[in-house]
């Protein structure tokens, strides 16, 4: 970095804006995707908007790439500054901006973290409705960038169907206020077009959401099953039977086992193959009604034990133990590679038998847990990144667990986004002429290639269109 773009940097932000100490930069130099790793050259963190643009107008002058980073909880390296350049953080970006009870909406900043929404909005009856199982640490913007999901994403929908209004610094440090909460804006909808960009048409400063009502009753339901194929085939009976409960998650027996042994214990029993969380909302009617014929199919698919919360304390264990089950295979292994692929519900079943004999082949160890509702898999594979042959194996099958999935009608990912991580297989779901096409709003938000550069389009899609001029790309 440049001592002269350092200095200027220093001048907007005061000392304590910038990380510019070589050990603390190095909290910065991955996300969850622990195997992809570099060093920024700087980190910054602005306090507001103005703070952001003023940076990003230093970094256009200077040529220096940016990275947008929330608090690195992604799993697929997308805010790994792979290119160098400059970190920013929005660590010190996390206020309520605007609380409006009447309208149904809050107004954040983009470092605000997930559940902190909630918590803000809890005492008016309101809540935000996507809950990433990282909730308690990720950031708005980077839900956001990432378009996450969450178990009661099943009901509610993605980030997407929740933002409202964005206030986006671009790559050259204008500020793009798309912050109206008008139902139907005139023109193209650029908000639709931001949330799921992955950091690569510039940095969410400020972000409106849509809060939803606290619903009257919930009713918290375990089942538990002697085989993780009963898990899956309850799963599809409780869709196809038009039923809708806001949350259907499957935890296997590695999960559960991890999950036991640590802090996050809620009395899953150790000796089950699979169980199978599930959450039903509404009126009390509603909910009863509901929740008796879900358990009505759960016991028809041979659950061995059906159980109901019975109190917050034991619903928010259960919870715990779901969102912390990540966290808990700690114990198993110092690594965890975490996929998320997307395939037809009915096929969920094939999947994980497929999934599993892919790893087991590679002499792999996996775990799986996931949002079974939205047949979002999530095969966890336990390694150490400190192996070089194991890496490769996980990588291998990372690779071939995408390739089974997309062949069974499925897609790359359903929250996680595509990072570094699947960069190079866009090419097995996505054709040239695709790939060519995603890069044209790329160059129109970042002509210089300097936001987030090396990720989510394949590396030669985007080399080989910004050496053509648009019109040939096009044609
Ligand atoms: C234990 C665990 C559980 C998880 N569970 C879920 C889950 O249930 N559902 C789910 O969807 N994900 C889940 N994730 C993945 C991750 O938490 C989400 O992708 C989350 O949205 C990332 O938020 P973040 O603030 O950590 O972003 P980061 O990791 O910091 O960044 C993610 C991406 O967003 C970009 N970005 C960040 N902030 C901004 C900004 N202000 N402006 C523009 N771009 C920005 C970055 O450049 C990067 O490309 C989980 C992760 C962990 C570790």
């Amino acid at each position: 970095m440049h001592h002269a773009c350092a200095a200027e940097l220093r001048a907007i932000l005061g000392a304590d804006g910038l990380v510019e100490d070589r050990s603390r930069r190095t909290a910065y130099e991955c996300d969850g995707l622990a195997f992809e790793r570099r060093l920024p050259d700087l980190v910054l963190l602005p306090r507001d908007t103005p703070e952001a643009a003023a940076c990003m107008r230093v970094l256009r002058r200077h040529g220096v790439p940016v990275v947008p980073r929330g608090a690195g909880t992604g799993l697929t390296g997308g805010a790994t500054p792979v290119a160098g350049g400059v970190v920013i953080g929005t660590a010190r970006m996390r206020r309520v901006l605007e609380l409006n009870v009447t309208d149904r909406f809050a107004r954040v900043e983009s470092g605000l973290v997930n559940a902190d929404l909630t918590r803000a909005c809890a005492p008016h009856g309101l809540f935000y409705a996507p809950d990433p199982s990282s909730q308690r640490a990720c950031t708005i913007g980077g839900n956001v960038a990432n378009n996450a999901g969450g178990p009661h994403c099943f009901r509610y929908g993605n980030t997407t169907r929740h933002v409202l209004g964005l206030v986006v610094v671009t790559h050259d440090g204008e500020v793009l206020d798309l912050s109206e909460p008008d139902l139907d804006p005139l023109g193209y909808d650029l908000v639709g077009l931001l949330v799921g960009s992955e950091g690569m048409f510039g940095l969410v400063t400020e972000v409106t959401l849509r809060l939803t009502p606290s619903p009257q009753r919930v009713e918290t339901l375990l089942a538990i099953f002697p085989s993780l194929d009963a898990a899956c085939d309850a799963v599809s009976d409780v869709i196809a039977q038009r039923l809708e409960p806001s949350a259907l998650e499957i935890l296997d027996k590695l999960t559960i086992e991890a999950v036991e042994a640590s802090v996050f214990a809620a009395g899953y029993p150790a000796s089950a193959e699979a169980v199978l969380l599930i959450e039903v909302e509404g009126s009390d009617v509603e909910v009863e009604v509901n929740a008796n014929e879900i358990e009505a199919i759960l016991a028809g698919r041979g659950a061995l034990e059906l159980r109901r919360a019975q109190t917050e304390a034991e619903r928010a264990r259960l919870w715990a133990a779901r969102k912390g089950a990540y966290g808990a295979m700690g114990r198993v292994a110092p690594d965890l590679y975490v996929t998320d692929v997307v395939v037809p519900r009915t096929k969920l079943r094939d999947l994980v038998h497929r999934t599993t004999e892919i790893c087991r082949e590679r002499g792999l160890k996996i775990a799986n847990v996931f949002h079974a509702g939205d047949g979002n898999l999530h095969p966890n594979i336990s390694y150490d990144r400190r192996d070089a042959d194991e890496l490769a194996r996980v990588l291998d099958a990372g690779t071939r667990i995408m390739e089974v999935c997309i062949a069974a009608g499925g897609t790359l990912s359903g929250e996680h986004g595509i990072g570094l991580e699947k960069q190079q297989q866009m090419r097995l779901y996505f054709s040239p002429e695709d790939l060519a096409a995603m890069e044209l709003p790329r160059h129109v938000f970042d002509p210089e290639g300097r936001m987030n550069p090396g990720k989510t389009l394949p590396i030669r899609a985007c080399m080989e269109t910004r050496t053509k001029p648009l019109d040939e790309v096009t044609r």
